[in-house]
């Protein structure tokens, strides 16, 4: 049976090229509707800042679904030094516990040096999805200095392709199936920005989600959150199964 991780990078709308929220206002209210309608969890990673600006919407995934981490403001931690990336992520930690538990997180840009996941670990992160096989990660799920690494699978431009198209990269996915959204891509985005920031969006990418959530369950997949897998993960881990 395949296992499917919806995540969503939850930011500003397609940064650093844009600053407007229309996906927190119009995009992310859909797509929580469409999963809480199908009996859905999804993994929200919300920046600290967003969640500051959108409170509601992140004790509606504290309440419905996960809520994790994205970044502070969307910062390239690979371009700060350690000090500053530890003051930051305890700072959106701060900010989204206040919500609930947070064990899940994924670093903007898919830029997370090796050398600093023990800042993850010491904050108490527990899994971590910034590995991307679609950037050319090779590993699987793996063990990364106490976090459990849980690789993305596809980029999003895949999920705004026509239907038809994406369809038969879905049955190649090899399991646990992450796929990353953002809630800007249920909007229609203004085609002065860069082509990947708008191409597929809008109503399009909201009926591709909902075609995508069919697809999987009519193969009778388990949908799953990142800090369900962690569990279920190590569950196997101590029955040996692993
Ligand atoms: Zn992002």
């Amino acid at each position: 049976m395949v296992r499917v991780i919806l995540t969503f990078d939850v930011e500003q709308d397609c940064p650093p090229f844009a600053s407007s929220t229309r996906g927190m206002e119009e995009g992310l209210p859909l797509v929580m509707d469409l999963l809480e309608d199908k009996g859905i969890r999804g993994t929200f990673l919300f920046t600290g800042r967003m969640a500051e600006e959108f409170p509601e919407l992140a004790k509606r995934a504290v309440k419905n679904h996960e809520l994790g981490c994205h970044g502070f403001e969307h910062e390239r931690f690979d371009r700060l030094p350690r000090d500053e990336v530890r003051r930051r992520l305890s700072e959106a930690r701060e900010i989204l516990s206040r919500f609930g538990e947070i064990v899940s997180f994924r670093a903007p840009n898919f830029q997370f040096p090796d050398e600093y996941y023990p800042i993850l670990k010491e904050l108490g992160f527990l899994v971590d999805s910034t590995k991307a096989k679609h950037k050319g990660w090779k590993g699987g799920v793996s063990e990364i200095s106490g976090l459990l690494e849980v690789p993305a699978t596809t980029t999003s431009i895949v999920t705004r392709l026509p239907w038809t198209l994406q369809k038969t990269f879905h049955k190649r996915f090899e399991d646990p199936i992450v796929y990353i959204f953002h809630p800007w891509e249920f909007v229609r985005m203004s085609r002065r920005l860069r082509p990947d920031c708008w191409v597929g969006t809008g109503k399009n990418a909201l009926e591709n989600l909902h075609r995508l959530i069919e697809f999987h369950l009519s193969r009778d997949a388990e949908f799953l959150t990142l800090g369900e897998f962690y569990h279920e993960y190590q569950k196997l881990k101590r029955e040996g199964e692993l």
